[in-house]
């Protein structure tokens, strides 16, 4: 049996004001190729006081991910624009995972001929990328420390994924997270829940990926459903640490049947991921009984509500072609379900679940 051999971030910084670290972290790479830095920020800081440590022929992109997810075609666009100029030392992305899987694809691109469409799928990049750092602004989706990231072309919903997608470094500063607005807060926190939930529930599960998996559980739990739960300064640091672990405990397992369904989703809706994760794990009790239960308390406690009787409104055609999405994440399906998954999940039973929701 031939094991992963993952890479993992290489540098990190931690804490509150961290951020202002950045211009040291990008100067620190000024000397490597043309010496210009790139910049790729959510667009929903285009208007705010983030103060980007851009200088001289730095370039600085407001990226969209208002109307929807990465996709290869965004990806392949800002890569050409950075070309224009040269090979940057460094590209910085600032944001929530859209962002952070634009820099980790973008950093890839501008050293890979060709469209990223070409790449979504294992170790199909052929060059290692240029020195990429990430600084989330909202925490769960666990992109600061993977191996992929998640693209959307024109053929289907993917990442890119080998061990040069790994951001090479990060900047968790808890302070960036601290205005997400709640029902935001609320569905990418859950991503991270529903990682380790997966993670967990499958064949693939093993003590390094519980280990990570159950301690970023602990602190889920003590930001969404204990006591001291809500948006807070201290929850704030404990919800970038858990998206992290979590993070990590997939890197040496598998999400599961959620996010299989989930992809579907986005791709023929275009469901934003967190959002998508919620609306199917809310019927997933008979896979992760103990999960949703708690998931449902975590709901009310936060008065989020999430829509009913979906699928009322959608065609048959819609659900096949969510099905159709969904059949192929076989990996997901063989963690979750086991070896002989393909004797229990086919299309119709695909077709059965979406029609649940
Ligand atoms: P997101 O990055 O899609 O952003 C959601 C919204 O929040 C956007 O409108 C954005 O502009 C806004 N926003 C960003 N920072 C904000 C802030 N501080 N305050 C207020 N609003 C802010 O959300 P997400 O849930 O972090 O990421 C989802 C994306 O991550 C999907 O594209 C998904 O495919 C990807 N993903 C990647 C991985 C991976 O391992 N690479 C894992 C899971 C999900
Ligand atoms: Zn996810």
């Amino acid at each position: 049996m031939i094991l992963k051999n993952f890479k993992q971030v290489e540098k990190t910084i931690f804490g509150r004001g961290g951020f202002k670290q950045l211009g040291e972290v990008v100067d620190e790479k000024r000397s490597e190729n043309d010496g210009f830095a790139v910049f790729l920020i959510d667009s929903y800081f285009e208007d705010k006081s983030l103060v980007i440590p851009a200088s001289g022929d730095d370039i600085t992109l407001y990226v969209d991910v208002q109307q929807h997810e990465p996709t290869t075609h965004q990806v392949d666009d800002i890569r050409d624009k950075i070309l224009l100029q040269g090979l940057p030392s460094s590209i910085t992305g600032i944001g929530g995972g859209s962002a952070l899987d634009i820099c980790k694809a973008v950093s890839l691109m501008v050293t890979n001929e060709g469209s990223s469409q070409l790449y979504q799928g294992l170790n199909l990049i052929k060059n290692p990328g240029v020195w990429s750092i990430g600084v989330p602004t909202i925490s769960g989706t666990g992109a600061e420390v993977s191996m992929t990231a998640v693209l959307t072309g024109p053929e289907k919903k993917l990442g890119l994924k080998c061990e040069w997608t790994v951001l090479n470094q990060v900047i968790l500063d808890p302070d960036l997270i601290a205005d997400v607005p709640t029902d935001q807060w609320f569905y990418t926190g859950m991503d991270c829940y529903i990682h380790c939930i997966e993670s967990e529930n499958g064949i693939l599960n093993n003590a390094y990926s519980k280990a990570f998996g159950d301690q970023s559980l602990k602190l889920c739990r003590e930001i969404f459903a204990g006591d001291q739960a809500g948006q807070t300064g201290e929850n704030d640091e404990k919800l970038m640490v858990a998206s992290l672990m979590g993070g990590l405990s997939l890197t040496y397992s598998e999400v599961g049947v959620c996010h299989a369904l989930s992809y579907g989703l986005s791709y023929v809706f275009e469901y934003r991921h967190g959002y998508a994760n919620c609306v199917a794990f809310n019927h997933l009790e008979d896979f992760y009984p103990e999960g949703v239960k708690e998931f449902k308390e975590m709901l009310v406690r936060f008065g989020i509500t999430l829509p009913q009787n979906l699928s009322q409104r959608w065609t048959e055609e819609d659900v096949t072609r969510m099905a159709e999405v969904s059949i192929r994440l076989e990996h997901m399906w063989h963690h979750a379900i086991g070896e002989h998954w393909k004797s229990e999940i086919n299309i119709e039973t695909i077709k059965d679940l979406y029609h649940r929701l």
